[in-house]
């Protein structure tokens, strides 16, 4: 009974995804919405299933098949840019299609539930910086995360100033925008990763996506929770984070909070079950 009550969570996600894509399938017309928050559904619930069975690459297995689905089918393949440029692009033409979507639900209004899940289990620049050799940072943080204010603005300013000057063929320089915004963020992310020997040094300094995720994910009503009376202080959380999250304070206000992922990579090294 008790087994069969634990795999309730994936089954409730892929539900609560099914939902998003019929809803969104009937009320816009689109069969599109119907196969693409399945596929996404399905991605998700696979990845909280095999977490639940303790498979270590569960996160990893999400990442990967939600991250490059949206990197080679939507951008690549269909030619939708998801880049943030292309979200400010969507919103100027007063078009509510994929990407305005996807910044809607994964980037604006969803953190205030799950937090920077999308960072975690979803991001296509993370999903290859992932790969790199320093996945708990190895130097201390930077004090440098104002540049990501300069990244969020010259986005602004990028999409902004191509439809003031009326430039034509505009689908076609999105497209193009979103194969060199793409191989940029990779290059300044494997390089950042290797210079600062921390993985994640493109997320934490240089991502524009983080002006909409960190203040949204401060009220996320998931959150990784301490019990304090089961914490014994051996700093094993903290150490394993690659987020550098005081998690053991439970305060909104905790050091680096966020900057939470989700990975759970704390939840499944604390030797107490405390968190
Ligand atoms: S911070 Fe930016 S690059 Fe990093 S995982 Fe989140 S969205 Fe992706
Ligand atoms: S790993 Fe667990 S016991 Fe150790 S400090 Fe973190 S929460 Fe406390
Ligand atoms: S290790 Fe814990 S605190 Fe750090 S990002 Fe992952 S879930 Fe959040």
């Amino acid at each position: 009974m008790k087994t069969k009550k634990k795999y309730l969570t994936p089954i409730l996600f892929f539900a609560v995804f099914e939902a998003v894509a019929v809803t969104l399938w009937l009320t816009k017309d689109n069969l599109f919405y119907l196969f693409n928050f399945s596929y996404i559904g399905f991605a998700v619930s696979l990845g909280v299933f095999l977490f639940i069975r303790k498979n270590k690459h569960a996160r990893r297995i999400t990442q990967l098949l939600v991250g490059s689905y949206m990197l080679i089918y939507l951008g690549l393949i269909c030619g939708e840019n998801m880049q943030i440029e292309g979200f400010w692009y969507y919103l100027f033409t007063g078009v509510f299609e994929a990407a305005t979507i996807h910044y809607a639900v994964a980037k604006i209004f969803g953190p205030l539930l799950f937090g920077r899940g999308w960072c975690g289990y979803a991001c296509w620049t993370a999903m290859i910086l992932d790969f790199l050799p320093y996945k708990t940072p190895q130097t201390p943080g930077k004090k440098i995360g104002w540049i990501r204010y300069i990244t969020f603005a010259a986005s602004l300013i990028f999409a902004a100033s191509l439809f003031l000057a009326k430039v034509g063929h505009l689908e076609r320089i999105m497209f193009w925008a979103f194969i060199i915004g793409n191989a940029a963020y990779y290059g300044v992310g494997i390089t950042l990763a290797f210079l600062f020997k921390d993985n994640r040094a493109f997320c934490k300094y240089i991502c524009p996506v983080t002006v909409f995720l960190k203040p949204m994910s401060y009220f996320s009503l998931i959150r990784i929770k301490c019990d304090t009376e089961k914490c014994i202080s051996c700093g094993k959380c903290r150490k394993v984070c690659p987020m550098d999250v005081d998690v053991t304070d439970n305060s909104r206000k905790r050091k680096n909070g966020t900057e939470c992922i989700l990975c759970m990579e704390c939840v499944k090294n604390c030797p107490k079950d405390a968190l």
